[in-house]
C-alpha cells in the first residue's frame, strides 16, 4: 500500500508516520509513504526518519492543487492530518485557519477524487462539538463549534461529508479528544506546563481551571486512525474518546507531581475568550464496530511524556525558538 500522509511533520502526524515505517499497523506492514507537510511553526522535518526507504518527504502545502494533483497518483489511501491547530493562535489569527483547515481540505479532497485515491481518512476533532455540561457526544450529534479552530474544523469536517455524499468518496472521519505524548508543541497544555517546570517559570492556568477535557495517548489515536482507515465505513464518523477526564487543574496537579514541583508554581490567568467549558465523547461505536480501544493508561503515559521531554530539551527548546507564540 502507498499512503500520504498530511501534517506528516506534526506532533500526531509524525507519530502515525513513525508507527506505519516501523510495521507496526496490521495490513500496512510494508507500506510507503508520502509526507506532504509545509513545515509551519508547528511542524518540524525533524521528528521523522532523516532517511527512510519506504519514505518520501515533500515540503509543500495542502492547498497547492497542482502539487497535489502531481504527487498523488499510485497512492492508495491519503491520511489528512495537516492542519492550523491551536485554539489561542486561532483567538488572535483566523485566517489561517479557514485557508488551511477548510480551503487546505477541500483542495486535498478534490485531488484525492480526480486520481482515483481508493481511501480518505480525514481527521477532525472533538471540538467540532463544542461543550457538552453532562453525557457525552455519539457521532450524531449537531456540530456547534464555538473558537475560530473549531468552526474551522467543523468546516473541513462538513467538506469531507460532501465529498461523499456528492462524489462517492470512500472516506471516514474521525473526531478525536485532547492527545498528548512526546513531540507536541511545546505551545500545547501540558508539555508547556512540564518544560515551564523544567525551568522554574509558573504555570499560567485559565480561568478558575475547572474545565474539562478528555486525554488519549497519541499512539491510541493514530492507532485509530489507522483502525478506521483499514477497517472504517464510507461516510462512517467515529468518535476516539479515550475517558480520561480531568479538569485542567486536576491536569496541572499531576503534571507537579510528577516534575516535583510545588502548588505554588500555579498562577491563575484571564480565561480563554470563548473557553469551552467540558468535551466528552462517546466512542462506542469505534469500540464496538472496530475493535478499538486505548492501550496507554493515562497515569503511565502522563510519566512517559514528562519523562521523554526530560530527555529532550534540544527539541522542544528548538521548537519553543521557532515559534512566536506569547507566553503570558
Ligand atoms: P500540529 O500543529 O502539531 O501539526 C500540524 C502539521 O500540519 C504541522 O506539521 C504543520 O506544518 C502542518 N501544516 C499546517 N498547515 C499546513 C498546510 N497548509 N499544508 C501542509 N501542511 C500544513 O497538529 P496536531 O496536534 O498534530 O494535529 C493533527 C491533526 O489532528 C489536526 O487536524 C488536528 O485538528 C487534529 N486533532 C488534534 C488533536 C490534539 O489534541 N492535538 C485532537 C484531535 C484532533
Amino acid at each position: 500500500m502507498r499512503f500520504l500522509v498530511t501534517g506528516g511533520a506534526g506532533f500526531i502526524g509524525s507519530h502515525y508516520v513513525r508507527s506505519l515505517l516501523a510495521g507496526e499497523y496490521k495490513g500496512a506492514e510494508n507500506a510507503s509513504v508520502t509526507v506532504l507537510d509545509k513545515e509551519t511553526y508547528a511542524g518540524n522535518r525533524a521528528n521523522l526518519p532523516a532517511d527512510h526507504p519506504r519514505m518520501t518527504y515533500v515540503r509543500g502545502d495542502v492547498c497547492d492543487r497542482e502539487l497535489l494533483l502531481d504527487l498523488l497518483p499510485g497512492h492508495d489511501a491519503v491520511v489528512h492530518f495537516a492542519a492550523e491547530s491551536h485554539v489561542d493562535r486561532s483567538v488572535t489569527g483566523a485566517a489561517e485557519f479557514f485557508r488551511t483547515n477548510v480551503l487546505g481540505t477541500q483542495t486535498v479532497l478534490d485531488a484525492a477524487l480526480v486520481t482515483d485515491v481508493e481511501r480518505v481518512v480525514h481527521v477532525s476533532t472533538d471540538e467540532v462539538y463544542g461543550s457538552i455540561e453532562k453525557g457525552s457526544w455519539t457521532e450524531d450529534r449537531p456540530l456547534l463549534p464555538n473558537s475560530p479552530y473549531a468552526a474551522s474544523k467543523a468546516g473541513s469536517d462538513l467538506v469531507a461529508r460532501s465529498y461523499w455524499n456528492t462524489h462517492g468518496l470512500d472516506l471516514s472521519v474521525t473526531r478525536c479528544s485532547n492527545n498528548y505524548g512526546p513531540y507536541q508543541h511545546p505551545e500545547k497544555l501540558i508539555p508547556r506546563f512540564v518544560t515551564n517546570l523544567f525551568e522554574g517559570i509558573p504555570l499560567p492556568v485559565y480561568g478558575d481551571g475547572r474545565n474539562r477535557r478528555e486525554w488519549v495517548h497519541v499512539d491510541d489515536h493514530c492507532r485509530a486512525v489507522h483502525h478506521v482507515l483499514m477497517w472504517g465505513g464510507a461516510g462512517e464518523i467515529y468518535n476516539v474518546g479515550g475517558g480520561n477526564e480531568l479538569t485542567n487543574l486536576a491536569m496541572t496537579e499531576q503534571i507537579l507531581q510528577l516534575c516535583g514541583a510545588e502548588r505554588s508554581m500555579i498562577r491563575y490567568v484571564t480565561d480563554r475568550k470563548g473557553h469551552d467549558l467540558r468535551y466528552s465523547l462517546d466512542d462506542t461505536k469505534i469500540r464496538e464496530e472496530l475493535g478499538w480501544s486505548p492501550r496507554i493508561a493515562f497515569d503511565e503515559g502522563l510519566a512517559g511524556t514528562v519523562a521523554w521531554y526530560r530527555d529532550n530539551p534540544q527539541w522542544w527548546k528548538a521548537a519553543r525558538n521557532a515559534s512566536s507564540a506569547d507566553r503570558p
